[in-house]
């Protein structure tokens, strides 16, 4: 039985002003320590990467961006590159969050771009996923499931998987207050992992962390974390508080 190092990311959104930003990086940082079997990022919005990354210096916690361009660099207003980036000290970058998806009209194809650029010059990849209301209520998430998956990943190379992370979100549970069930999680991710050995083969079925993401608070953690292919959780609301934060990275590590 191949195991996993949990994984637990927090994904702050359009939240924080800056002073708000630097507590919570530094709280954080504190709570989490330097010593953990967790794998630990923060997602702050663009402005807040470089002081942010000053506020976690020399503890567990890792920096990620929210999401990242699918070009190298080059006349794309408003936009962020993978090099500049990782220049402001980010090892992750989220793509393909549900909110890009469906507020801002994200395409697959851009989606699939983003991945291999981002991976191309050297960040790792917290790549989202996951079914609408509707689709759930139509029984159509695993064709969502797979879809998606091989959407994204299509033409990654072994190496490049090291590098990626999915987060299963279904779209229902993410801002709402209504988690996925340990069980209907951890169907969802026995279901990707599947079609990761069934595509890729067993070494990138086994190794891929897949993280469950969707209203996940300290109390809820526990549950979801002791499914087999439940590897961590990407945390929206709970990561605002550095408390319930760190509560749930505690959890995850058991
Ligand atoms: C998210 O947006 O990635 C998320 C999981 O949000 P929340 O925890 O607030 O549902």
């Amino acid at each position: 039985m191949p195991t996993r190092k949990k994984f637990v990311a927090g994904n702050w959104k359009m939240n924080t002003t800056l002073a708000e930003a630097k507590a919570l990086g530094a709280a954080v940082a504190k709570g989490v320590g330097t010593d953990t079997n967790v794998t630990v990022a923060v997602c702050p919005p663009f402005p807040w990467l470089v002081p942010v990354g000053e506020a976690i210096k020399g503890s567990a916690v890792a920096l990620g961006a929210q999401d990242v361009h699918y070009e190298k660099k080059g006349a794309f207003t408003g936009e962020v590159s993978p090099a500049m980036l990782l220049e402001a000290g980010c090892k992750y970058a989220i793509v393909g969050h549900s909110e890009r998806r469906h507020i801002l009209g994200e395409s697959e194809t851009a989606i699939n771009h983003k991945v291999h650029t981002a991976l191309e010059e050297g960040l790792s990849v917290i790549l989202c996923m996951g079914e609408t209301l509707a689709e759930r209520e139509r029984n159509l998430q695993e064709r969502v499931f797979q879809r998606q998956v091989f959407a994204a990943c299509a033409g990654l190379t072994d190496e490049q998987f090291q590098r990626l992370v999915i987060a299963y979100e279904p779209v229902w549970a993410i801002g709402t207050g209504k988690v996925a069930t340990p069980e209907q999680a951890q169907e969802a991710h026995a279901f990707v992992r599947t079609k990761l050995r069934q595509l890729y083969g067993d070494k990138i079925a086994d190794t891929t962390p897949i993280l469950y993401g969707g209203s996940v608070t300290p109390e809820t953690t526990a549950g979801l974390m002791s499914k087999p292919d439940v590897d961590g959780a990407l945390v929206g609301g709970a990561s605002l508080k550095a408390d319930s934060f760190v509560a749930i990275v505690k959890a995850a590590g058991g």
